[in-house]
C-alpha cells in the first residue's frame, strides 16, 4: 500500500467557503467544539446555523452567541454545508427523515464517522458531496488544541464528488476547524469504519477480557483488591504508558520501565505468537463488521437504546459487566479508598 496522503494548511483554499452557509446539526461534543472553531477561523456568525432541538444543547448554543433553528426541515433548506453532528446511531432516522428531503441539490454533507456512509444507511441526492472530515479527538481537544493555534489529527476523505470539486470543500473546511494545521491525512470511510470498529469490536474487549483474567487469577493467588486495583489502573500508570507510547513510540517507551520490566514485557510478547489473536481479529473484522453484521444488529436495536431501565440493552451489558469480580473488588475499594481516590485525580 503507499503512503496516505497529508493535507496541510497551504493545500486548502478556505475562499471557497465565501458566502456558505454552514448548517451544524447537532451541539455536542464535536458540534460545539467545530462550530466555534469555524467561527474563530473567520466564518461570519450570521452564516452559521445551529440546528437543534429546543433544550440544553440548544441553550448552550444561544449562551456562546449562535444562531439556532430547532426546525429542522427550515435548517435543511437553507444549509450549502451540514456538518452532521449528531450520534451515529440516530443520524439516518433524523437525517433522511427531517434534512435529506428538502436540502438543496448542491449542499455538501459533512460526516465525522464512516459508519453511516459506508454501510449506505444516509440517502444522498446525486449532486450532493459528502466528505468526510473525522477529527481523532474528543471534541473538546478540537476546540483547545484550536484555541492553542495547534491543530489536531484527522482523517478527510471525499465519498460522493456530486459536484466533482468536492475535495477543494472538504479541505477548506478542515482548515477551517483546524484539522490541517498538523496535517489531516487522506482516509475513507471503509478504512475509517474498519480502524474503529475492529478497536471496538475486537481489541478493547480483548485488553478488557486480560485484565479481569489477570484480575482473577491474582486474587486467587493472594493478592488484596485494594493492591490489584492500584496496580493495574487507577494508579493511571495504563495511561501514561500509552500518552509515552504516542511521544516516545509504541515500544520505545519501554524504556522508561524498569530493566526487570522491559525484560519480561519484550521476552513475553515476543514469545506469543498472536496466530490466535489474528485468526480472531480477522474473523471479527470480515463476519461481523465488514459484511454489515454489527450494522444490522445494531440498526434492529437502535430505538431501545433511548429506553430507561434495563430495557435498555446497553444498560443490561453494563449490570452483567458489573457483576464481574474486577467491578465488583473495584466498587468495594473505591467505596473504602474515596479519600485517596480523590487525591489522584487533582
Ligand atoms: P454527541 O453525543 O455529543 O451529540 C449530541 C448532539 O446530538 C446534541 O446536539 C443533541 O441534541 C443531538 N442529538 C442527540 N440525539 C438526537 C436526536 N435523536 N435527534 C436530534 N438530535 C439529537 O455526539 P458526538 O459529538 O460525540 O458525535 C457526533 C459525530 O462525531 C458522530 O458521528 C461521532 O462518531 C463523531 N465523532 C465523535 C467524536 C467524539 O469524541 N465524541 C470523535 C470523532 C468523531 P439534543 O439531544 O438536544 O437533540
Amino acid at each position: 500500500m503507499p503512503s496516505a496522503k497529508i493535507y496541510y494548511d497551504s493545500d486548502a483554499d478556505p475562499s471557497l467557503l465565501d458566502n456558505k452557509q454552514v448548517v451544524f446539526l447537532g451541539f455536542g461534543n464535536q458540534g460545539a467544539a467545530q462550530a466555534q472553531n469555524l467561527r474563530d477561523f473567520g466564518i461570519p456568525n450570521e452564516r452559521i446555523l445551529i440546528a437543534n432541538r429546543q433544550d440544553a444543547y440548544a441553550e448552550d448554543a444561544k449562551s456562546k452567541g449562535f444562531i439556532v433553528e430547532h426546525d429542522f426541515v427550515k435548517a435543511a433548506a437553507v444549509a450549502d454545508v451540514l456538518f452532521l453532528l449528531i450520534p451515529d446511531q440516530v443520524q439516518p432516522r433524523v437525517f433522511n427523515e427531517q434534512f435529506s428531503p428538502s436540502m438543496k441539490e448542491g449542499a455538501t454533507i459533512v460526516i465525522a464517522s464512516g459508519y453511516n456512509v459506508f454501510f449506505k444507511l444516509l440517502q444522498f441526492k446525486p449532486q450532493q458531496d459528502v466528505v468526510m472530515v473525522a477529527p481523532r479527538m474528543i471534541g473538546s481537544s478540537v476546540r483547545s488544541l484550536f484555541q492553542k493555534g495547534k491543530g489536531f489529527p484527522c482523517f478527510v476523505s471525499v465519498e460522493q464528488d456530486g459536484s466533482g470539486s468536492g475535495l477543494g470543500t472538504a479541505l477548506a473546511l478542515s482548515r477551517a476547524i483546524g484539522a490541517t494545521k498538523a496535517g489531516a491525512i487522506a482516509s475513507s470511510a471503509r478504512e475509517e469504519t474498519a480502524m474503529d470498529l475492529l478497536a471496538e469490536q475486537a481489541l478493547w474487549p480483548n485488553i478488557i477480557m486480560l485484565f479481569r483474567e489477570a484480575f482473577s487469577v491474582l486474587k486467587e493467588a493472594g493478592c488484596s483488591d485494594e493492591a490489584l486495583c492500584y496496580e493495574m489502573w487507577m494508579s493511571k500508570e495504563p495511561a501514561e504508558i500509552f500518552e509515552r507510547a504516542a511521544e516516545d513510540g509504541f515500544i520505545g517507551q519501554l524504556k522508561h520501565h524498569s530493566t526487570v520490566s522491559q525484560f519480561g514485557q519484550l521476552s513475553g510478547a515476543l514469545s506469543l505468537d498472536g496466530i490466535a489473536a489474528r485468526t480472531h481479529f480477522k474473523d471479527i473484522l470480515n463476519n461481523q463488521i465488514l459484511n454489515g453484521k454489527f450494522c444490522r444488529d445494531l440498526s434492529k436495536i437502535e430505538a431501545d437504546l433511548e429506553l430507561d431501565g434495563l430495557q435498555n440493552p446497553l444498560n443490561e451489558l453494563y449490570r452483567r459487566a458489573e457483576q464481574t469480580e474486577l467491578s465488583q473488588a473495584e466498587k468495594r475499594v473505591r467505596e473504602r479508598l474515596a479519600d485517596l481516590l480523590s487525591s489522584t485525580t487533582t
